[in-house]
Order: C-alpha cells, then sequence, then structure tokens
C-alpha cells in the first residue's frame, strides 16, 4: 500500500556514514524473506506444529513475502513432515529449508521438495576453528563442493556467512565470491549475534556487493536490527531476512512489521502488504504463545492508543497530530484509552461512541471521576466510563442481563456449569459444559441468552492482582456486538466467577445502548 500522506520524505531519510550511495532510492527493489518458521522457531520455549506452519505460511502469503524459510530439513521427521506441507501449499512464495554445510542437509531437504536451500557455512575464525574444526580453505572448498551440488538438483541456493559481522572481511569476501562463482544465487552477510553497527554493516555489504546479489540477516541483540537492515540495503542488499513479531533467539530477529513499514514510511518503497501485518502478528502470537509486547512498533496494543489529554484532543482535531502513520496502514484502528490522563476531549468522544448524551458540565465532572479512578493505578474500561456517567447525568437505567446464580464444577471428568439470568425481567436458566469450568460456564450464558443476543467475546485477558494462591484475578472482557464494543473488567477470588460477571455486564451495556432488541430465548 503507498502513502497517500503529506510525509515529507527529504526530512526522513537517513545519510548512511561512509558511502557514496547515502540512502535507499524509492526506485530500489527490496524483498523481504521470512524466517518466523526457522529462526523465529528456535526462540526459547517455541514449538510450531505442521498445521501452525501450515496457518502462518499462508498468512505470510498474504502478506506477500518473497520467500518462506519453512524450517531445518535436518532436524527429524516432524520438522521433515511440516516442511513438506508448507511446500504442498504450491505458494507463491519461493520455499526454503535451512542446512548446514553437509550434503545430507541438502538430500534432506530435497525429501521435503523445497524450492531452495540456505546453506550456512562458518565465516569467522571463531566458527570456522572453533565450532566446525575445519580451516579457511578447506572451508572454501567444501562450500563450493556443496553450492554445485544443490544447484545440481536444481535447488535456489543461498550461501550464509554464519558470524559474518566477526569475520574478517577479506575472507568474507573470498567465501562470497567461491559461493557465487560456484552457482550460488545469492550469498548473506550474517550478523548471527547482532554484534555490529550499521557502519560496519554497510562496509561489509558493499564490498560482498561487487561479487553477487547479497542478503542481509541481522539480529536485534543491541536493539540495532532494523538499522542494519537499512543500512545493509542502502549497501546494496535486495533482500532481508526477518521473522514476524522478531521473534528468534536471545532478543530475536529484526522485525517483518518493522522492516516493511520502514522501507515505506521512510524510503517510499514497497515490499508487502502493509494491511496484513497485524492479523500476521496474531496468528503468530497465538501460535507461538509469546505475547505482542504492548509497546512494540506496529503490533502492539499502545501504538495507536492514546490516553492522555493533550494526545487525545489534538488527535481529534487532526488524525496525523501524534501518529506518524495511520493505523489503516497496517490493518488496524486507532484506540482512544481512558485513565489517568484522559481528558475531557477523550470522554465526550468515546460517550458519544456508546451513545451517551451529557452537556459540558456533565462531561467535566465524569472527567475527574474519570481521572481519579486511573490515579488509583487502574486502566479504566467501558464500563467504568458508563457507570460513572449514569452516576453524574442520573441517568439511571434497568439492567437488560442480570446475574442471579452461577455454580460451576469441575470434578467430574466434564466441566459442567448452571447459570441463571435475568433477561428483561424474563428468568432463565441454562447449563453448559467446557474443556474448563470458565468454558462452561461461557457456555451455559450464551445458551442462556439464546442466539438473539449474537454478540461476540473479542478478547479474554486474565491477570493475578495477588501473588498467592488466594490471588484476586482481574477478568478484562472485550465484547463486540455488531460494530460495537464494550470492554468490562471484575476483580474476584474466583476467575470463574469474574469471567461470567465481566461477560454479563458487557453484554447488559451492549444491548441496553442498541436499538435492535433482543429476540426472545430460542428453544
Ligand atoms: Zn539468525
Amino acid at each position: 500500500m503507498k502513502f497517500s500522506d503529506d510525509t515529507d520524505r527529504s526530512s526522513l531519510l537517513l545519510p548512511v556514514h561512509n558511502s557514496t550511495d547515502q540512502t535507499i532510492p524509492s526506485d530500489r527493489t527490496v524483498r523481504l524473506l521470512d524466517t518466523t518458521l526457522r529462526d523465529g522457531e528456535q526462540a526459547p520455549g517455541v514449538s510450531l506444529s505442521p498445521d501452525q506452519k501450515v496457518e502462518i505460511a499462508r498468512a505470510l502469503e498474504r502478506a506477500g513475502v518473497a520467500a518462506i524459510e519453512a524450517g531445518s530439513a535436518c532436524t527429524g521427521a516432524g520438522e521433515r513432515q511440516a516442511i513438506s506441507r508448507v511446500t504442498d501449499l504450491d505458494l507463491d512464495a519461493r520455499v526454503t529449508s535451512f542446512c548446514r554445510g553437509l550434503q545430507v542437509d541438502v538430500d534432506l531437504a530435497l525429501e521435503c521438495d523445497v524450492d531452495g536451500v540456505h546453506i550456512v557455512v562458518p565465516s569467522s575464525d571463531r566458527h570456522v576453528e572453533g565450532k566446525v574444526g575445519t580451516s579457511r580453505e578447506d572451508n572454501l572448498a567444501t562450500t563450493a563442493d556443496l553450492v554445485e551440488y544443490a544447484t545440481a538438483h536444481d535447488l535456489w541456493v543461498e550461501v550464509i556467512g554464519e558470524d559474518g559481522s566477526r569475520a574478517d572481511l577479506d575472507y568474507l569476501e573470498q567465501l562470497a565470491e567461491t559461493s557465487l562463482e560456484a552457482g550460488a544465487d545469492r550469498f548473506c552477510f550474517a550478523d548471527t549475534v547482532g554484534h555490529t553497527g550499521p557502519e560496519r554493516t554497510h562496509e561489509a555489504v558493499s564490498r560482498l556487493a561487487d561479487y553477487g546479489p547479497v542478503s542481509a540477516h541481522t539480529h536485534d541483540d543491541l536493539g540495532l536490527g532494523v538499522t542494519n537492515a537499512l543500512a545493509a540495503v542502502a549497501a546494496g542488499a535486495d533482500l532481508v531476512h526477518c521473522t514476524v513479531n522478531g521473534l528468534g533467539e536471545r532478543a530475536g530477529n529484526v522485525a517483518l512489521e518493522e522492516v516493511a513499514i520502514a522501507l515505506s514510511h521512510v524510503y517510499d518503497v514497497d515490499t508487502l502488504e502493509l494491511e496484513e501485518l497485524y492479523d500476521l502478528a496474531q496468528i503468530v502470537s497465538r501460535a507461538t504463545g509469546v505475547q505482542l509486547p504492548p509497546n512494540k512498533a506496529v503490533i502492539g496494543e499502545n501504538a495507536f492508543t492514546h490516553e492522555s489529554g493533550i494526545h487525545t484532543d489534538g488527535t481529534l482535531k487532526d488524525d496525523k497530530m501524534y501518529e506518524p502513520y495511520s493505523p489503516e496502514i497496517v490493518g488496524r484502528e486507532r484506540r482512544l484509552a481512558l485513565g489517568k490522563h484522559t481528558g475531557r476531549a477523550g470522554v465526550a468522544a468515546t460517550l458519544e461512541e456508546h451513545g451517551v448524551d451529557a452537556g459540558p458540565d456533565e462531561i467535566a465532572e465524569i472527567a475527574t471521576r474519570v481521572t481519579e479512578l486511573g490515579d488509583r493505578g487502574r486502566r479504566v474500561t467501558d464500563a467504568d466510563l458508563l457507570a460513572v456517567a449514569e452516576d453524574v447525568t442520573g441517568d439511571d437505567r434497568e439492567r437488560v442481563v442480570e446475574l442471579l446464580d452461577l455454580t460451576a464444577t469441575s470434578g467430574g471428568a466434564v466441566p459442567t456449569a448452571g447459570i441463571r439470568l435475568e433477561v428483561d425481567g424474563e428468568e432463565r436458566v441454562a447449563s453448559g459444559t467446557g474443556s474448563g469450568p470458565v468454558d462452561a460456564a461461557v457456555s451455559a450464558v450464551r445458551e442462556a441468552l439464546g442466539s438473539a443476543a449474537d454478540a461476540e467475546l473479542e478478547s479474554y485477558h486474565v491477570d493475578a492482582v495477588t501473588g498467592g494462591t488466594d490471588a484476586v484475578v482481574t477478568v478484562e472482557v472485550t465484547m463486540m456486538r455488531d460494530d460495537r464494543s464494550v470492554t468490562v473488567a471484575r476483580s474476584e477470588a474466583d476467575i470463574t466467577r469474574a469471567s461470567v460477571e465481566a461477560m454479563v455486564d458487557g453484554l447488559d451495556r451492549l444491548l441496553a445502548t442498541d436499538e435492535k432488541p433482543l429476540a426472545p430465548a430460542d428453544d
């Protein structure tokens, strides 16, 4: 997606030190290789099933990555099955496997029917001698042999000089020259341990690019992953290795979404379908169990959320006042959060969203009370705001849905819950089963309300407020009905009760302010 804004790029372009080619012109072709399924999966505690790899590969294809490194064929039969599932998808993206500098690894990759391989050979003396136990000369010879073997089997071949950022640059050049002369499609400059900075990256890639196509593989140990990737591109690299959400060993690889947005916003270079990025981030987060850090660029919960009164007021006057680019560009929406820093403009905008009328004096009073709630260290939810607003405006309303009774058991083979609700003055009783007591109780609520409620549970989040076994938990739910959403938090010692109360309150809020009436219970 192109930017249609009035960004003055001349003020954004970063001159790269020590270079005649000082920046990245907008007509440069840069492609992204995603290695979430290989380097990303090497993050501690992450393991992806074949089904999950397929789901992520499909999402990567929708985002338009040029290549997907689907795994390491040498890892085992399960991994090979997963890689084969990805190659079977017949994607537009090139599907590759990681290979050590061994013929057996190339053979195993061929079994998975991949389009290409990354042959990873040592390049620093630490790796040449200390890890692989060979010599510089022998390493050149075996690399050339293996490249010839792989290209003879019709594979696209990229040679990665492992630990390249700590290698003798003269030797790294020899390794690149040898690889490309033997028929490799490209050579990759690897900052394997995230050790280097943009100047060294630029110098190395400039020299390597004299021999043929160059890729960059950067890690974020110094927080320089994106900077180094951009320095590599400025020096001539045209393929950047990335992972979704910056997943990877230690501090992670450079994040796909950050490279894509930086190239687009600063240099006007398109690499991906940017509006797919947030979906992709969520799919990877769910599959890996690694949550999205709230303050992370592009994908973080707070990336397009405004709480401070000054920022909210400015944003309501002009979207771009406190945002570099519109959230829609990366498939997201702007959010105004309520809390300690909320001002009158934010309160008024949120009340309007919920269809609540309040005069200027009332809004001022509501804003003061919201700030007081925020001062106690809490995030203020929509439900909190609406409760304050009712109190201030004296606009008492009848509840549409009320929880009368809840029982839940998890002792037997199947967790079961029973629920009694009052809906529009009429009592409804239902029971449900589920994978646990919370799940059972939620299905009982759904059963009691019937399809008429047609509200979706958009997000569900639990925090332990105290640390012991008697911990009080806070459950925060966001419920959606049509295009309206409401967030409610409830704190209780019992997680099932907290979950059900939050959900029932959310439904009550959605139904109370909706013109669309609640239909009678289903039979
Ligand atoms: Zn890596």
